[in-house]
Order: C-alpha cells, then structure tokens, then sequence
C-alpha cells in the first residue's frame, strides 16, 4: 500500500505533513503507540495520522495547516460541527460556575428530561462519563434485573471495551463465545453469544435452547460500527417479540443512532421500544458522556436504594451536561433532520455517481447522516459481507481523499457522519474529490 500512498496521498502533501509526523514521533515516546483510541493510528489504512489543531464547523485544520472537510465529527457526537458557538458559549458559561462537584445539579435533570422526552421508554436513566461505562452498568443490571447471566450480541456490533462485551462468536450458533482481546477470562466470554446481525432466526433458535439462561439481547439497531449497516425488515420488531416471550431485556445500543437518525434514535424510526437504551456522543454535545435508562422497575434495582452498585466520579459533570443540552436545544428545531438527510442523500448519491462513472464496484449503506462506503460489489447486510470488502482498496481512496482535503475514518468498518455545519459546497468538493479518487483507482496498474 505505501507506493500507492506515494502516488495518491503522502507524496501531495509530504512537506505538509511534517509536523504531524514529527508530533506522532513524540507521542509514540509517552502514548502506547501514540493515542489514546486504536483507530486513531491509522493502522487500518497507514499513511500518518493527522494531528488536529482545531475545527471549525464542517473543517478540522492539522498542526501542519492543511485543512479538510471532516467527516468523521468526532465520531458522530458533533452533529452541529465543530465548536458551534451555542455549545462554546454555554461550555464557557459551565466552566466559570466550577466544574465539577461530585453533588447534584439541577442541569442533570434538565439534561434527563430533555433526554426521556426523547425516548419515552427511558422511564429513569443514570448519567455516565463514557458509552463503554454505561453499556457495562446496563449489562450488570440487566443479569441482576432477570437473575440470568447470558447475553447476546452480534457479530460486528461494537459496545466499548468492557469484557463482556469484547467476545467473538464461538464456532456454530450454538457456542457461546471467546474472547476477542487477551486479557477477558474466557470463563466470561463464555456468558455473550454473537450472532449474525440481521438474522432473527438465528436468535430464535438460540432462545429455543438457552432462553431460561439469557438476561438480554444487545443490539446497534442500526450497526455503526462494521460500517453502517442497516437492520432488515422486521429484524427489530424480531428482536423485540422474541426477547418478550423468553423473558430477557431489549438493549438498544444508542450511542451512535440516539439523537442520530432521528430525535427519538432508531426507536422513533422504527417504532420499537427497548427495555434499556444506552445513549453517549451526542448528548455530551462532543464531552464525555454516556447514559444508560430504561423501564422505572429495572432501573429502581440500582443502588442507593436498590442492590445493583453503579457510581462515577465525574458522571452528570457540569460542564458536559452544559455541552449536551445546548446541542440537544438546537436539535429541536424544526426541519434539522429533514435537512440532514436532505444533505446526506445527495452526498450519498454523488458518490455512488461518480463511483459508477470511473467503473469502480462499491456499496454504499446510509442510515439518515451516517453511511458507509464499502469497495466491492456485494450488499452487505452482515460482518460478513462487510468483511468482503476490499479495504485495499478503500486504504487507497482515504489517502486519495485526504490529499484532496476530505478527513474521512481511517477504516472501512467505520461511519461518515453528516452535520448540520457541511454546507452544500462541502458536499459538491467532497463528490468532486471521490470522483478524482475514483479515476485514479480504475486506471490500470
Ligand atoms: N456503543 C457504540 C454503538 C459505539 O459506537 C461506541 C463507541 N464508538 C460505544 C458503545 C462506546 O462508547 P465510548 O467510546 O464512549 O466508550
């Protein structure tokens, strides 16, 4: 791959990377492997990982000064882009009043309210500093809630690190799994099944044989994470019946789709309630934050007053909360997400167009403001098919995408997210840059 980054990429840009090497060389000397998130390292695509310096609506700018319009957001907590001034100013505001207590706000609860107004099924919630910390928290209280310990997951499907959830499917539907990260006891991996996204059938013969057994089934309801995969027709509604029938809890993995692809998160888009819902990136407005909340008498077993232990030093922090309900006030507006997918169609369609015109195979998923461009001709609708992918490939188009100024993941396996800041400029230079891409990647040799 490093001759076609010459050719596409590093070779455009070489004296305007310097410092970003440079920066990479010394964190390397105190960070493992120079960050402080995997991804990050451009390990998946190679070529040097920008340092950013700051950013500004749709555009981050490098330590180097090149400029780029940024289509990862942070991961997709800034649905507003970068540094939206009404986030700026209230995060000020909340810093100046001190910030943190490690007591009670009233802006917790304002953040709460605004976030159960959202998500009716969300009858109490509890503030977290991180998506992984409440995934973890919702988990424990779902094994304590139905005093079962086994749970479901699906393959490409990521709920942070914690150990329970850092589990590959065992071999055959029928295995519990093993552990995807050295350091998780295979004895608890043996507790999470995975199983193909997108297939019910499988979970419903799952259920049949260890249905007394399995406290919840955990789900992205619409997969982020092996790059956007949508959920089938009625995978959900599935998914909701049959964990009814056997007892266990619906857990919907909202980190990436609450406030996303719509108010109300996949939810309000598919019309299927959870049994607990965890919620992060957005509702921090771009701080850390995660939230996990569900049925009043699930939640009513945390303590104090209930036996399950769940706590955090820095959870409902003043300043995050400041960030998150400013950011979730703007997307009250009306016609915000109309006019996000307005914009991320076109984006969507002028890639696929211009894919087509240089005669390069690729797929692309969209859910509303995320999507995903997959280099190959089959649909993926599963890890699986995601995994076919010619990622090559796609190393090529992100180097090809960065020298022309577009900052997309450094993975296949990863969302583009659309703000309300990309304007349809950005759109238009972002189209005309894949299409240059694009002929480079069909010239032969
Ligand atoms: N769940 C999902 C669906 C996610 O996408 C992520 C992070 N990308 C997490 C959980 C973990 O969140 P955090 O990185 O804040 O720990």
């Amino acid at each position: 791959m490093a001759a076609v980054h010459e050719h596409l990429g590093e070779a455009m840009t070489k004296d305007k990377l310097k410092k970003s090497q440079v920066a990479f060389e010394r964190a390397k000397k105190s960070i493992a492997h120079g960050v402080n998130s995997p991804v990050r390292a451009f390990g998946a695509v190679g070529g040097t990982p920008r340092f950013i310096a700051k950013g500004r609506g749709s555009h981050v700018t490098d330590i180097d000064g090149n400029d780029y319009v940024d289509y990862v957001m942070s991961w997709g907590p800034l649905i507003l882009g970068h540094a939206r001034p009404s986030v700026v100013e209230a995060i000020e505001r909340a810093a100046r009043e001190g910030s943190s207590f490690g007591a009670p706000t009233e802006r917790e609860t304002a953040l709460a309210e605004e976030i159960k107004d959202a998500f009716p099924s969300m009858e109490l919630l509890r503030m977290t500093s991180s998506g992984t910390e409440a995934v973890m928290s919702a988990v424990r209280l779902a094994r304590a809630f139905t005093g079962r310990a086994k749970l479901v997951k699906f393959d490409g499907c990521y709920h942070g690190h914690s150990d329970s959830l850092l589990v590959k499917a065992g071999s055959g539907a029928t295995t519990f799994g093993h552990p995807s990260s050295p350091g998780v006891p295979s004895a608890l991996a043996r507790e999470t099944v995975s199983l193909r996204y997108n297939d019910a059938d499988m979970l419903s013969g799952l259920l049949q044989r260890h249905g007394d057994d399995v406290a919840a089934v955990i789900v992205e309801p619409v997969a982020g994470n092996m790059g956007v995969v949508a959920p089938a027709e009625g995978f959900l509604k599935a998914l909701r019946e049959l964990t009814r029938k056997r007892g266990a809890l619906l857990i919907f993995d909202e980190v990436i789709t609450g406030f996303r692809i719509a108010r109300g998160g996949a939810q309000e888009r598919f019309g299927v309630s959870a049994d607990l819902t965890v919620l992060g990136k957005i509702i921090g407005g771009g701080l850390p934050v995660g939230c996990f909340g569900g049925r009043k008498e699930i939640m009513e077993k945390l303590s104090p007053r209930g036996p399950v232990y769940q706590a955090g030093t820095l959870s409902g922090n003043p300043i995050a909360t400041a960030a998150g309900l400013a950011t979730l006030k703007e997307l009250r507006k009306r016609d915000v997400y109309r006019r996000l997918e307005t914009k991320s169609r076109r984006l969507a369609r002028g890639l696929v167009n211009e894919a087509r015109r240089a005669g390069v195979a690729v797929t692309l998923n969209r859910v509303g403001s995320m999507m995903t461009l997959f280099f190959g001709a089959e649909r993926v609708t599963d890890y699986e098919s995601a995994l076919r992918s010619d990622t090559a490939q796609f190393g090529h188009f992100h180097a090809g995408m960065l020298a022309r100024g577009i900052y997309l993941a450094p993975s296949q396996f990863e969302a583009a997210f659309v703000s309300t800041a990309h304007t349809d400029a950005d759109i238009r230079a972002t189209v005309r840059a894949a299409g240059g891409v694009f002929a480079e990647l069909a010239e032969p040799g």
